[in-house]
């Protein structure tokens, strides 16, 4: 079913869906084209489009080989979208799910082309904040590169600095997906250039480990991890490429390379990575088996927290969601959540080289460790169960005690 944008355009078929809209394939005056439909919520939402085409000028001039084109801004009665030019191929996510891990060479090949798009980018003074897989189109009709990969170009410019207007974030503090999000955001301070750097590094060790850096489990600890954590080497990675990494996924923003340096610097190991085979890593944890009745949601077993990589709500007992989603009603967790309270999830620090906790390497002795903990805890909550029969049986003396709050997020600052 065919549908008109504007006076220009018309959408055909739906190509995917993301976390603002839809994107659809169509065509304008000058052939095929890819419209991105954004949800009614934010189109209808009038100073979202009031900076929509105030930020007409400075999306419509990105001009650049690694960077999807927006060709034009439509605002049609309901109707919020960007017209971009078409990108004949898959997204890197889906790559990802279906190869794991890419070879070094054809991990460094696509991200050096994302570090080029974005150098151009912030040249411009425009910060990304949302690059991660979903993001990074692969155009299956260019040339083939180092290690046999596709030319990679950057989308959805733009699309998070839209929604992230004043109103919105006042309850909601934080735009982004957690696996990606640069310390500094979690902090409260600006994004600038630097938090998409430690993004694009982020994907770069996804592709080469099959995981993010601190992903996994409850987004609160996600978030805390970036501040908190070092990261864990991969084993057989070329030294110079380690470095690279850990630079760009420095706590200090101004401790990491800028765009085009880190373009350059990918670019200059590319020789020295042809034919190495992907990396050999141990999966990070997987979900510890739970006892009946348990509520993960509701009990995370403090220092060893499941791992659980998606799927996870942020505010206990909401609708689960999918963790590597860009998160447009994210709540700043509440400090005990960051430094690990009584439902906090924190652990210790990791020192770097040591096993994450439930890792292959650590496994044995974090599920005996588990299960013990799990053990008292169905102790705690069958004493819990027997106390409120007791109070339900006539033992309650009018106070209603301390609040059960694990299901209501804090008054925000
Ligand atoms: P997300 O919000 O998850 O980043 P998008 O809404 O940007 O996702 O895109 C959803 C899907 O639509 C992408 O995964 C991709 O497959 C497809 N897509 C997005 N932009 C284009 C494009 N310019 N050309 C072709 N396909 C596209």
């Amino acid at each position: 079913m065919a549908r008109k944008i504007g006076s220009r355009y018309t959408a055909h078929q739906i190509l995917g869906r993301g976390s603002a809209g839809t994107v659809w394939l169509g065509d304008g005056p000058e052939g095929p084209v890819a419209i991105k439909l954004l949800r009614e919520d934010l189109a209808s939402d009038q100073e979202l489009v009031g900076r929509f085409v105030q930020e007409r000028t400075a999306l419509l001039g990105l001009d650049h080989p690694h960077v999807v084109a927006v060709r034009d801004l439509v605002v049609d009665g309901n109707d919020l979208a960007l017209v971009m030019d078409l990108v004949r191929g898959t997204d890197l996510r889906t790559r990802l799910d279906r190869e794991r891990r890419l070879a070094p060479e054809a991990a460094v090949a696509v991200v050096a082309d994302v570090a080029d798009g974005l150098a151009a980018a912030h040249a411009a003074g425009i910060v990304h904040r949302d690059v991660k897989p979903e993001n990074i189109l692969l155009d299956m009709e260019g040339p083939l590169g180092p290690g046999n990969a596709h030319p990679a170009l950057l989308t959805d410019f733009g699309v998070a600095k839209l929604i992230d207007t004043p109103r919105r974030t006042r309850t909601t503090k934080i735009i982004g997906t957690p696996d990606y999000l640069a310390p500094e955001i979690v902090e409260g301070l600006p994004p600038r250039a630097a938090v998409d750097i430690y993004a694009l590094a982020t994907v770069l060790y996804e592709l080469l480990a099959g995981f993010t850096p601190f992903g996994g489990g409850h987004p609160g600890a996600v978030l805390r991890r970036h501040v908190t954590e070092t990261v864990v080497p991969l084993p057989g990675i070329p030294d110079e490429l380690w470095q690279l990494l850990v630079q760009c996924l420095a706590k200090a923003p101004a401790s990491r390379l800028r765009a085009s340096e880190l373009a350059a610097r990918l670019r200059e190991q590319l020789p020295h990575l042809a034919g190495i085979p992907p990396l050999e890593v141990d999966e990070p944890d997987e979900e510890p088996e739970a006892p009946q009745g348990y509520d993960e949601q509701q009990y995370t077993p403090a220092g060893d927290e499941p791992r659980r990589r998606g799927a996870v709500p942020l505010v206990p007992g909401s609708t689960p969601d999918s963790n590597r989603d860009t998160h447009t009603s994210m709540r700043v967790p509440a400090p005990d959540e960051l430094s690990g309270g009584p439902r906090g999830t924190a652990r210790a620090p990791r020192a770097p080289g040591r096993p994450r906790p439930g890792s292959a390497r650590n496994k044995s002795a974090a599920v005996r460790k588990r299960r013990l903990t799990l053990g008292a805890a169905a102790l705690v909550l069958v004493a819990g169960i027997g106390a409120a029969g007791w109070l339900a049986l006539g033992g309650d003396d009018g106070d209603p005690g301390p609040q059960d709050t694990r299901n209501s997020a804090p008054a925000q600052p």
